[in-house]
């Protein structure tokens, strides 16, 4: 069975970086859920949708044709062919994906696009709940995690290209999300019980991709 690498951690911890440099080490494909979440967000915005009201969002999760390229060096997200890779990161969106992606109806949707896309394998795929609910066979299974100080910093510089907001309001926004996203009723971010967890906060880039490769190298 071609190989599924779930690379699920909390926003900040360096799973985007990895998980593309993982899949360029390896020859595999990628997927980036989190965009899949933040491109049915971004639909229900502009369709007006209130993303409060989890009803309201339930009717309308089946209409967005979302479609993911899965090539690392290039990964895109288009909505109904609409480009919206970058749309789907301004601080609106991300304010408002949580409320979304805590939305049943949207999981359900999304986790099957997610299957499609999995197929045979041969994949890296990040997110949140990989491991424990989109693809539970994978051979090999990541939580990625970071102290606290450490994923403020990355989140400090992402946030460079939104200057009218203070670290301080980036921070507090941020861990309003992590809190939603662990504590919401369905599939909650959590580590599976057969994950390994990598703490990167005391890592490179280059050292999280090679653990990583390393884990996949022993399953073969
Ligand atoms: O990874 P990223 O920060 O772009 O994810 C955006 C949001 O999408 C998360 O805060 C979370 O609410 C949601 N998400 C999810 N399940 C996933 C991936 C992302 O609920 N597998």
């Amino acid at each position: 069975m071609p190989l599924v690498i779930a690379m699920d951690g909390p926003s900040g911890s360096g799973k985007s970086s990895a998980s593309k440099g993982v899949a360029r080490a390896l020859g595999l494909r990628y997927l980036d859920t989190g965009a899949m979440y933040r491109a049915m967000t971004w639909w229900m915005l502009r369709a007006g949708v209130p993303v409060e009201d989890a009803g309201a969002v339930a009717a309308r999760a089946l209409e967005p044709a979302i479609e993911c390229g899965t090539d690392p060096d290039t990964p895109t997200i288009t909505v109904g062919g609409e480009d919206v890779s970058g749309p789907i990161r301004t601080r609106e969106v991300t304010n408002a994906v949580s409320a979304v992606s805590s939305v049943p109806a949207v999981r359900t949707r999304l986790v099957e696009l997610q299957r499609e896309i999995i197929g045979l394998g041969g994949i890296v795929v990040e997110g949140r709940d990989i491991g424990t609910v989109v693809a539970p066979d994978a051979a090999v299974k990541v939580f990625l995690t970071a102290s606290e100080e450490a994923r403020a910093a990355r989140r400090t510089l992402e946030l460079a290209a939104d200057p009218g907001v203070s670290a301080q309001v980036t921070q507090a926004e941020q861990a309003r999300r992590d809190r939603i996203d662990s504590t919401r009723k369905a599939s909650p971010l959590t580590k599976a019980a057969d994950a390994q967890e990598i703490d990167s906060t005391e890592l490179g880039l280059d050292e999280v991709i090679e653990a990583v490769v390393r884990l996949a190298k022993e399953r073969e």
